[in-house]
């Protein structure tokens, strides 16, 4: 395993970082005059410049998912995690990252925005990663390898066995990008963060915890990756709004238990209702808030659909996904209203 100081870009450690008026003055004081932003002083609730560290949000996750807050960095949305941690590591026009296909397109083109450049390694049949080859494929300049579990568009899981050996043996940071976890039997890798120093989780409030509009991502790694990923953020990247937004759902628990459950019996009735469509060929396994269908024409049955007023997404230009129709698991009525569509299709 490689040394996470080694990995990072000679820029970024010698990088400090810009100190905003809110991080140099911190300490508690609820009766103290702040006149060192700039802001208007006029209180409407949204005045002030957000928290650079977001401390009540870091406190409720931290409860949470039994994380320190040392070990957790917010992003505006985890896109911006993800990027973040592209420009720590890589290098522009030098270093190269690792992409799995059929997966996330962010990956790639945040690579291309950086100037990083991409090896791929398709995953096999079944959606599994290719240890051999992702190991073969890598050289000195592989910095990151992002693996999707579960995966984005495929819907599966990674077996443990092959992330572990990749954790272990890839020379690099191994991002395991985690938004759909919520909705899987498999248990997050958060359980195992300090296990390896190169583990980088990225998590999301965007799909299962339903504040997609919010934008917050969330990432999970190391004291020493951490630090040096705050140390890059823009300072203040999360916002007022989101940052009470999402203090007051984090603590709806239930409410976001409930309606994961309800998903995820939507789910499995949405999957046995397409079995008896006659032009879907096949139904992939999902451990997430999707389902993976391959049919006859992708393009014409997206197309259709349409016209239905159903909207899905057409994955059938992606590696291994030819003709795959990606459907995101909706309420019962919306369910309804998808199979109604697809029966309805000559
Ligand atoms: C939806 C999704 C995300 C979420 O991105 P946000 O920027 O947090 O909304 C991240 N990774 C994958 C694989 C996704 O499908």
């Amino acid at each position: 395993m490689a040394n996470v100081q080694d990995l990072l870009r000679p820029s970024i450690k010698a990088l400090k970082a810009y100190s905003s008026a809110r991080d140099e003055f911190q300490e508690d004081t609820s009766d103290m005059v702040f006149l060192d932003a700039n802001e208007n002083p006029f209180n409407n609730g949204i005045n002030r410049y957000p928290d650079p560290q977001q401390n009540e949000v870091k406190d409720v996750l931290s409860s949470l998912k039994g994380v320190r807050k040392n070990h957790i960095l917010l992003g505006n949305g985890s896109d911006e995690v993800l990027d973040l941690i592209v420009r720590a590591f890589c290098e522009p026009n030098q270093d190269n990252i690792i992409i799995l296909p059929p997966t996330y397109g962010m990956y790639e083109v945040l690579a291309n925005l950086n100037a990083v450049a991409i090896k791929k390694v398709l995953l096999t049949e079944t959606f599994q990663p290719q240890v051999d080859q992702i190991l073969d494929v890598a050289d000195a300049n592989s910095k990151i390898l992002f693996l999707c579990s579960p995966n984005n568009p495929s819907g599966n899981s990674f077996n443990d066995n092959e992330v572990e050996t990749l954790l272990k043996k890839f020379e690099g940071i191994v991002v395991i990008d985690e938004a759909y976890i919520d909705f899987s039997n498999q248990d997050s890798w958060l359980g195992r963060l300090e296990e390896f120093p190169n583990l980088i989780i990225t998590q999301t409030l965007s799909k299962a915890y339903g504040m997609a509009g919010i934008r917050l991502g969330i990432c999970y790694a190391s004291e020493a990756i951490i630090s040096v990923l705050n140390t890059i953020k823009p300072p203040y990247n999360i916002n007022v709004l989101t940052q009470n937004k999402a203090v007051e759902l984090l603590k709806q628990t239930e409410l976001v238990s409930d309606e994961i459950d309800s998903i995820l019996i939507e789910r499995s009735k949405l999957m046995s209702e397409l079995k008896s469509i006659s032009y879907i060929n096949k139904i992939y396994p999902s451990d997430t808030n999707f389902v993976l269908v391959k049919l006859d024409d992708a393009t014409k049955r997206y197309n259709q659909l349409i016209k239905e007023g159903v909207v899905v997404r057409n994955r059938t230009t992606q590696p291994l996904c030819e003709n795959c129709l990606r459907l995101t698991v909706g309420t019962p009525s919306e369910n309804i209203t998808l199979i109604t569509a697809l029966t309805k299709l000559q």
